[in-house]
């Protein structure tokens, strides 16, 4: 059964089908079930709950995307509110959800020929192997279009890889990793899928994290790691075709964005109502009300946005520039709604066990990665003066 969220103010669930909102209702009764109480504690000790990795396949998380897997027809609008859903219980389990299926399975979908598409999104798709997506490197990351030093050069039929990859999602365990690396021959970015066994390829864990502490980020380096053409995407010809994969999952990191809003508003508000002060509940006081709502307002407003952008995909009209929009705008309005929470919780605000800590130092990492919100901003800054800024 499915109960729309009290957060949901103008109703946008009603968008979709019974079918869809029916496989909502599972996933968030399994989120609830089995992942809130367990995720502090892997959120303190910085382990990732290996263990949700199977569910998420079996309920389709991993497969709704894709042609090859979907098993039922559904919407971007839909698997806008899956990683809603994810993220308003724990950001690094939707985190771990966009690097497997929106950038490593995505790659797969943008960048692979058919035969490729065929052999590896239903192994992904299944939770089968585990995928990673390296583009960052350790001196580039905003400017990684033009950047990269990550080099392959071909030999015979096959290619060499060197360089190294910085903030890898997923790459301690992962069982392939696309890495994009810039061509020796024609100077473009191409992307190559690696088996992480091949000799040359090691992933060491990024320690002392303060946000999406379970997620494991990973410095990679590549020493004349040989990988046969077979593995190079085959329609994956310039950063033209990355950026195709990025515009994807940098709309659905706006999702995430408002799911973690929500989880923190809903975690405060629920607080407000039970936490006496002043012989009354805070919620009664007018400025704890004017944060909620103030909390609402973004939700409401960035909710519109990816909702609007959603339906752009479905309909093949999504550029850059919306999508770019919508990550700046929606990841800087829960900016603000996680610290109203953690605001309202007072020193309970700080402490794992009331949630509301876990979003507020988790949304820092939502901020930043897929495009921060300067690089973002200035997308769309391009779109509507004709200027690039930063080139
Ligand atoms: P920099 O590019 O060095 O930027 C530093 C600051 O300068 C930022 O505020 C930026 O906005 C600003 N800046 C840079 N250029 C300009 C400009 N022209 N004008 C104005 N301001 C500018 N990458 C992957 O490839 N795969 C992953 O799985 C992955 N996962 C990640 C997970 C986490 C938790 C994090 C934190 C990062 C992850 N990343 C991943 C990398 C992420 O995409 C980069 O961190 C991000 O693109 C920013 O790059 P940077 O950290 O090198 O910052």
């Amino acid at each position: 059964s499915f109960e729309p969220l009290a957060s949901d103010f103008y109703g946008y669930y009603d968008l979709l089908t019974d079918r869809e909102r029916e496989a909502l209702g599972e996933l968030r009764a399994w989120l609830e079930a089995d992942v809130k109480p367990i995720i502090g504690g892997y959120w303190e000790r910085a382990e990732f709950p290996m263990q949700v990795v199977k569910p998420l396949a079996d309920l389709g998380v991993l497969s709704y995307a894709w042609e090859e897997t979907a098993p039922f027809e559904n919407s971007t609008l839909f698997r806008g509110f899956v990683a809603l859903e994810l993220a308003r219980v724990d950001a690094s389990v939707s985190t771990f959800v966009g690097v497997q299926n929106g950038l490593a399975t995505g790659s797969l979908a943008v960048g692979g020929s058919k035969e490729q598409r065929e052999e590896w999104i239903p192994k992904l798709a299944s939770g089968e192997i585990l995928g990673a997506f390296g583009l960052t490197e350790p001196l580039s990351g905003s400017d990684s279009a033009k950047g990269l030093r990550t080099t392959a050069r071909r030999e015979g039929d096959e290619w060499v890889l060197n360089g190294q990859k910085r903030w890898i999602g997923n790459a301690t365990f992962s069982d392939i990793t696309i890495i994009w690396a810039k061509d020796e021959g024609d100077g473009q970015v191409k992307g190559f899928i690696v088996p992480t066994s091949t000799p040359g390829y090691s992933a060491t864990k990024i320690e002392g994290k303060i946000s999406l502490r379970p997620v494991q980020n990973a410095d990679i380096t590549l020493t004349d790691v040989r990988v046969p053409e077979s593995l190079r995407l085959q329609n994956a010809n310039s950063f033209r075709d990355t950026a195709a994969v990025l515009r994807a999952t940098r709309a659905e990191v706006a999702w995430a964005a408002v799911g973690t809003s929500v989880g923190a508003y809903e975690a405060a508000l629920d607080y407000a109502k039970q936490r006496v002060q002043f012989g009354k509940p805070i919620a009664s006081h007018q400025l704890i009300q004017e944060h909620l709502v103030n909390s609402l307002g973004n939700i409401t407003a960035s909710l519109g946005m990816v909702v609007r952008a959603s339906q752009l995909q479905d309909a093949g009209r999504l550029g850059d520039e919306h999508s770019a929009l919508a990550k700046a705008y929606a990841t800087a309005r829960m900016r603000e709604t996680v610290a109203w929470a953690r605001e309202a919780c007072g020193g309970n605000g700080i402490v794992l066990d009331h949630h509301v800590a876990r979003f507020f130092a988790d949304a820092e990492a939502l901020y930043s990665y897929e495009g921060t919100r300067e690089m973002n901003t200035l997308i769309v800054g391009r779109a509507i003066t004709g200027e690039a800024a930063f080139v």
